[in-house]
């Protein structure tokens, strides 16, 4: 191996830049070469790639987002798409590559894995932490707490005026994100799509909160719940928004919504982002140069290893009952 390439894909995440500058500078404390591509899959297709140096990644640990940009490409998805991007990296000279990215990031690793004859390890990035195979991925724990930021100050003005406060939070199709941030925020409700629920419980508990005399009712919604809204003709993909409708017209209680949307991806990695991505970074490095390949690093235990791509791709959600059942107690 001589020279590898690296690229950030999908959804961004934080933790993608300390990521990208520890494969950079380990790369280069091996004596590799590495090469950037820019904006994931897009930049392989179109050859938009920059030689990596020491400095390249200089100052970038800090960062959210990532430096050597993100985007969703539908042409990747295609044979011919995959073909485009095998020949630039043929020509620029490619014997390795790392990916970060979420699921579907992984799929176009394992793609190339299975297809072209360049050997790919995966770094899993999503603030989503819905992958399989492993405990964390880079991005969660930032977006953590950003939610937990703004579950603080919106707890401060619902007190204030005895309200009712739907929040909805990112997460795609998985609730975890929710569920971890409202435990750690005290939400009285945690409203995700691995458990279900009815509109009706949910106004029942709440009319009976402030009866009990709670100050507030904070509910957490994770972006992904669908099914207790389907039925309603207004229902536009947020349900946040329909929720707080719902609550309003059924309850007559003052309710305002937050959607937390975007400001959950952006911001300054956290420690723990900037030490896993650090560690995963250089794993990822070390499976290129001792021949691995189709892998994804993983972090179970507190430990750094690695799995196959396709495992962690299998669909095992990650919500821990005695987690969600503990939230529901300390909110009583
Ligand atoms: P994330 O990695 O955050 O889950 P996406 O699901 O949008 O983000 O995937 C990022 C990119 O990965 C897609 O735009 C596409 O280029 C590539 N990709 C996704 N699924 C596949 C697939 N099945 N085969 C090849 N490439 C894929």
């Amino acid at each position: 191996m001589e020279k590898i390439g690296v690229l950030t894909s999908g959804g961004d995440a934080p933790g993608m830049n300390p990521a990208v500058r520890s494969v950079v500078r380990t790369a280069i404390y091996h004596d590799l070469e590495v090469v950037g591509i820019k904006r994931g899959y897009a930049g392989l297709i179109e050859n938009d790639f920059i030689e990596m140096k020491r400095n390249s990644v200089a100052d970038i640990i800090h960062r959210g987002g990532t430096k050597l940009l993100t985007a969703r490409s539908e042409e990747f998805k295609s044979k011919s798409g995959r073909e485009k991007a095998f020949k630039n990296m043929q020509a620029a000279g490619i014997d390795g590559l790392v990916v970060i990215g979420g699921d579907g990031s992984l799929k176009g690793a394992r793609a190339i894995n299975n297809e072209l004859d360049i050997p790919t390890i995966g770094i899993p990035g999503t603030i989503d932490n819905d992958l399989a195979c492993t405990d964390y991925t880079l991005g969660f724990d930032t977006a953590m707490n950003t939610i937990l930021d703004s579950l603080n100050k919106i707890r401060d003005t619902a007190t204030s005026h005895e309200r009712t406060f739907v929040i909805e939070c990112m997460g795609r199709d998985s609730g975890y994100l929710t569920l971890m941030a409202g435990l750690a925020g005290g939400a009285e409700f945690i409203l995700i799509p691995e458990i279900d629920f009815t509109l009706e419980e949910v106004n029942k508990k709440i009319v009976s909160g402030f009866e009990k005399g709670k100050l507030h009712s904070l509910i957490l919604i994770a972006e992904g719940v669908e099914k207790p809204f389907e039925h309603l003709s207004k229902y536009n993909g947020s349900p946040g928004m329909a929720l707080g409708e719902v609550i309003r017209e059924e309850t007559g209680l003052e309710t305002r919504v937050s959607v937390l949307g975007h400001l959950q991806r952006g911001g300054s990695p956290t420690a723990t982002d900037r030490v896993i991505a650090s560690r995963m970074g250089a794993k990822a490095v070390e499976l290129l140069i001792d021949g691995q390949r189709n892998k994804m690093v993983n972090y179970l235990q507190h430990s750094i290893g690695y799995c196959e791509i396709d495992d962690a791709l299998k669909d095992e959600h990650k919500i821990d009952m005695d987690i969600y059942e503990l939230a529901r107690i300390l909110s009583l």
